[in-house]
């Protein structure tokens, strides 16, 4: 299968000679947190496949709703036509969410759920004749996902610098970076001062912003970068000052991933559009969401005459079966509390991983946030020199803890893991034993 597979698919971020050296693992099947490849060698999914899996593969209960309701109505057109587990899921979103989001807009990927966000703050303020408003602000390193609007978006340049002159003319500002703080602020205890660098572009900007988009608390692909909450309050107030949208992608962090429900809770704010996606189906279907306040559908209203609809349809949008099954993860989450373990695992993950991690010569700093992990590699403690990009630390240690059947990922010189919320303690103390083992190996 591994031949077969280099002969005819194209996976992403493959044609590199890693991969050649290093094919697919073929995966057959998976159970809770692990996975078994055709050997039957087992893997910790210590990535939750991406941010996907919170309740474990072959999850019991989701299974039995995805079956159920392929038995019944495995897909319709959703331009006027609807079913049941579109209406109950819509109605289950907007008790979740933060107040005053009131109407979901359905799609089938994180990416194109950014994509959603940005074109209707865009058309909104168009058809609210503020026809100047049609640019966006963004954080230098965020990552939004890779259609070209959210590529537009996206600040990290191994993904969207070849495209540069396909993409918008996004306005860019300094996030918070809080490993390595320009104002020598301490991580947990600081007023936000970096909060300034966005205040600037906004106050400078915002006759021509219709949105700001943030990936609320961890800046993900920009290396697992942790913020506080204040920072997002602070946003939250610029933006309403200033008439300018805000769009919280909650793509990765969404779904109890922080610890909260949703990442904004635990700024106390509400979003203009909420972008959701991956955990959203537990990890079983595509699905994404957009949701938004009944002030931006009202702009929408159409009379057939001035075509102010929102004509932005996917051939799967609103499909029943995905519908179905993010029912059940979200029924799961009320049934069982899950926010509520959430918190005790990630409590007991922190106090275990600091314990193993930080005073390692070669870990500048472990950091958390809900049950988000990441080592930050360094050279030496002392002045938390980045190791070379060259020697590849991160990639090296995940190949060294995949061979030891954990699933971790890299970004750079960060080593981060986000295991499924059905995690044992036990699993957990297995997960960072192997994670701690794969370092030594690496570094002696
Ligand atoms: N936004 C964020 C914050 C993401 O992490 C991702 C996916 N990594 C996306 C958007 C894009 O989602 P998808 O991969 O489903 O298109």
């Amino acid at each position: 299968l591994q031949k077969r597979d280099l002969k005819h698919v194209w996976h992403p971020c493959s044609q590199m000679k890693d991969y050649e050296e290093f094919p697919p693992i073929v995966i057959k099947s998976g159970k809770g947190i692990y996975l078994y490849d055709e050997n039957g060698k087992e893997y910790i999914d210590a990535v939750s496949s991406w941010w996907v899996n919170l309740f474990g593969h072959a999850n019991e209960r989701i299974s039995a709703a995805l079956a159920e309701q392929a038995g019944r109505l495995e897909h319709v057109i959703f331009a006027n036509f609807t079913h049941e587990p579109a209406v109950l899921l819509a109605e289950k979103l907007v008790e979740f969410t933060p107040e005053g989001l009131s109407k979901a807009f359905f799609a089938d990927n994180g990416s194109s759920a950014v994509e959603i966000a940005l074109k209707m703050s865009f058309q909104y303020h168009k058809q609210k004749n503020k026809p100047n408003k049609t640019r966006f602000l963004a954080l230098n390193n965020a990552y939004h996902g890779e259609t070209l609007g959210a590529l537009s978006v996206g600040g990290v340049g191994l993904y969207n610098e070849v495209f540069q002159p396909l993409l918008l003319n996004t306005i860019r500002a300094e996030g918070p970076d809080c490993f390595r703080c320009p104002f020598q602020e301490e991580p947990g205890s600081c007023d936000t001062p970096c909060i300034s660098f966005i205040e600037e572009k906004l106050t400078d900007h915002h006759e021509e912003l219709a949105a700001v988009i943030i990936e609320p608390l961890i800046q993900a692909a920009a290396g697992m970068k942790m913020y506080p909450p204040g920072y997002l309050k602070k946003l939250r107030q610029l933006c309403s000052r200033y008439d300018v949208h805000l769009i919280a992608d909650e793509v990765a962090v969404g779904f109890g991933r922080t610890g909260t429900m949703f990442a904004c809770e635990q700024a106390g704010i509400s979003p203009d559009f909420m972008c959701l996606s991956k955990g959203l189906t537990g990890g079983y279907l595509p699905l994404s969401v957009v949701m938004t306040t009944d002030e931006v559908y009202d702009a929408f209203y159409d009379d057939y005459q001035t075509m102010k609809a929102f004509l932005h349809s996917h051939s799967y949008t609103g499909n029943p079966l995905a519908c179905s099954v993010a029912l059940e993860v979200l029924r799961i989450f009320e049934d069982e509390r899950y926010i509520g373990q959430i918190q005790e695992k990630a409590a007991y993950m922190r106090k275990r991983a600091t314990e193993l991690f930080v005073h390692q010569s070669h870990v500048g700093e472990y950091r958390q946030t809900g049950m988000v992990g990441a080592i930050e590699l360094v050279m030496e403690k002392a002045t938390n020199k980045p190791i070379p990009a060259e020697k590849r630390a991160g990639y090296q240690i995940y190949r060294i803890a995949l061979e030891k059947g954990l699933l971790l990922r890299p970004l750079g010189n960060v080593l981060y893991f986000m295991p499924p919320y059905v995690i044992s303690e036990r699993e957990i103390d297995r997960m960072l034993k192997i994670a701690n083992e794969a370092m030594q190996v690496y570094f002696d």
